[in-house]
């Protein structure tokens, strides 16, 4: 099953194979403001920011979304993306990581009082454009 299928994850290396924007940004490929990075992800402002605070956090693997990584069909996709084997991690903990690591991020910032929201956009009619998993944290005022 999916939740016993092992991702992989190239992060010590800090790279990955994806043509999308965010692999880009991971590997220094276009610029980012940097919130956080660890071995597993980074977060960085997103470029049109819809709160005050709106930082993306993402996984330095490449997979298209939560749909790759747990839906059907998802196999194919991340094994092809994912050649070099370095640290194993399942789907599970790839999502349990972007939290925490959202979470740290929301402390840092000082927004964890006030209040936060977290939002994975997937496919098309969720509005998803960029075609890298990524975790929104907004706050930094009253969200509607
Ligand atoms: O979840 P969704 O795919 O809709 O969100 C993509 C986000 O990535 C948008 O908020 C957009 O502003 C941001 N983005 C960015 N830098 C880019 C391309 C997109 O911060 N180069």
């Amino acid at each position: 099953s999916n939740q016993q299928r092992m991702a992989t994850t190239t992060s010590r290396f800090h790279t990955t194979t994806g043509s999308d924007v965010f692999s880009k940004i991971i590997r220094g490929e276009i610029p980012s403001t940097k919130r956080y990075e660890d071995d597993f992800c980074i977060a960085f402002d997103d470029l049109s920011p819809a709160a005050p605070v709106h930082v993306l956090i993402i996984p330095k693997l490449h997979t298209r979304g939560i749909s790759n990584l747990f839906g059907s069909g998802a196999e194919d996709e991340v094994e092809s993306a994912l050649p070099l084997v370095t640290e194993p991690i399942n789907d599970a903990e790839v999502v349990g990581k972007l939290f925490a690591a959202a979470a740290r991020v929301a402390e840092a910032i000082g927004i964890d009082k006030t209040g936060y929201r977290l939002v994975i956009n997937n496919g098309g009619d969720a509005g998803q454009t960029v075609f890298h998993l990524h975790l929104h944290l907004l706050g930094g005022r009253e969200l509607t």
